[in-house]
């Protein structure tokens, strides 16, 4: 590790919700470089609860917060992260919760990510009037071990009390927002800034986990750190009939995050299942 490019460096985190303590551990076991947090309200950049609507895509947004610590603190390395939590892009009907990391280092021109996508995240919304029992729902959403959000049933969203923890102070919420709320209702919602969820904080430190491996790799032909996985190469053979799948990953390609080189990973497969051939299984 004290061979590794970012030794005893300085990295900036900029976060607003405290995720050093989620991001740093990883760092510290397989690169060994100095993170620090620089508390920096970025809402400007876009919320979870929507009260700004977010104007880059997660990743995007990520490296602006993570250059914002950088020029602020002098920094020439840095890191930050940004998670959806919504509809699965992919699986209909479910939520998932997907974290990006970014580590962005201005001395060598490159930006390494790490992408963690989890099914595992507490997200629950009711709408409820002041005298309305809410026992089933708190239940359902952890309570109080995850915090809730409460907010006039509006569409803007504004004026939400955030990162409710305890029985008396929500009841509390409910009762004021209602009187501000145009039709007397509130919505009661899981509260997903890190802080406040802790399904959400497993899955940032999952990420944390995946990227500082990758960093903790180096090129083997330029020195950069950031090696690793790129994409897969792909095309299968059934092991039943013999056809061809031109689509089914067959190995891991290995890239770096500064130049061109490549290399075969780990393979993944090297026949095809017959329960995964469009002949043997249409
Ligand atoms: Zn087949
Ligand atoms: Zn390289």
């Amino acid at each position: 590790m004290p061979s590794h490019p970012y030794f005893k460096k300085e990295v900036v985190l900029t976060s607003k919700h405290k995720k050093i303590d989620l991001i740093k551990p990883a760092f510290d076991i397989s690169v060994g470089c100095n993170i620090f947090e620089l508390p920096l309200d970025t809402d400007q950049l876009g919320t979870f609860s929507g009260d700004i609507a977010r104007l880059d895509p997660p990743l995007e947004t990520a490296i602006k917060k993570a250059r914002l610590g950088m020029s602020l603190t002098g920094t020439p390395l840095g890191i930050a992260s940004e998670g959806s939590i919504g509809p699965d892009p992919i699986v209909p009907f479910l939520h998932s919760d997907i974290e990006h990391l970014v580590f962005v280092d201005d001395e060598n021109e490159i930006i390494i990510s790490e992408t963690f996508r989890s099914f595992d995240i507490t997200l629950f919304t009711t709408t409820v009037s002041p005298k309305d029992d809410l026992n089933q729902f708190l239940q359902k959403a952890d309570f109080p071990n995850h915090k809730l959000i409460v907010r006039p049933n509006r569409s803007d969203k504004s004026g939400s009390i955030k990162g409710i923890d305890d029985q008396q102070y929500l009841s509390e919420a409910i009762e004021k927002i209602a009187e501000i709320s145009p039709d007397g209702l509130v919505v009661v919602e899981s509260d997903l800034r890190a802080i406040s969820s802790p399904s959400r904080q497993k899955n940032i430190e999952q990420v944390a986990n995946l990227l500082a491996l990758r960093i903790s790799q180096l090129c083997p032909e330029c020195k950069l750190p950031g090696w690793g996985c790129v994409g897969y190469e792909k095309g299968l053979t059934c092991s039943e009939c013999g056809s061809e799948n031109q689509l089914a990953i067959r190995q891991e390609i290995l890239g770096c995050a500064k130049c061109e080189f490549t290399k075969s990973g780990k393979v993944i497969a090297s026949v095809l299942s017959p329960a995964n051939c469009d002949i043997c299984n249409p």
